[in-house]
């Protein structure tokens, strides 16, 4: 897996203060996504186990109250993804108690396949659907546009 960008700090992509990855990969096409530069899958950093470490030491860092690890992209679901992002909530939710985990995908919950939803089996919150130009509107919280459903698993 490729990764774009990685915010150790961020409060803007979820709720709280919070780590970030956006990875690179996505077969969505969406028109009007202002990330196309993160499709193509061998684009941006390599991700290595060192950045996972890095991640998990940042969460864990007592000197800033780190609510949780944000995941977006490019889609962290993008088939080529699925095996790393899977390693890393894996090894969130066993190393970084109380911490949770958002993912952005541009895939529904409903059609998710089996490794897929693996992933989602670790994931507090999952903000699914394409981004919609038609349906955008700047004032929702947490997503582009209204066809976008905010899945709340924690709250279950
Ligand atoms: S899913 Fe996200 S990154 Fe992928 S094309 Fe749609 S808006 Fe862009």
């Amino acid at each position: 897996m490729n990764y774009h960008n990685y915010y150790p700090v961020d409060v803007v992509n979820g709720p709280g203060t919070r780590c970030t990855l956006f990875v690179s990969g996505c077969i969505h096409q969406c028109r009007g996504c202002y990330n196309q530069s993160t499709w193509s899958p061998s684009s941006g950093h390599l991700y290595t186990k060192e950045m996972e470490d890095q991640i998990i030491t940042d969460l864990n860092d007592t000197r800033i109250k780190r609510r949780g690890l944000s995941l977006s992209g490019g889609d962290p679901l993008f088939p080529g993804n699925v095996e790393s992002v899977f390693n890393l909530v894996k090894r969130v939710k066993e190393e970084c108690p109380g911490k949770d985990i958002w993912l952005w995908t541009g895939y529904l919950l409903s059609e998710l396949s089996p490794e897929q939803q693996q992933v989602v089996d670790f994931v507090d919150v999952l903000i699914d659907g394409k981004y919609e130009k038609d349906f955008a509107d700047v004032r929702l919280e947490w997503r582009g546009s209204s066809n976008q459903v905010i899945h709340r698993f924690d709250l279950k």
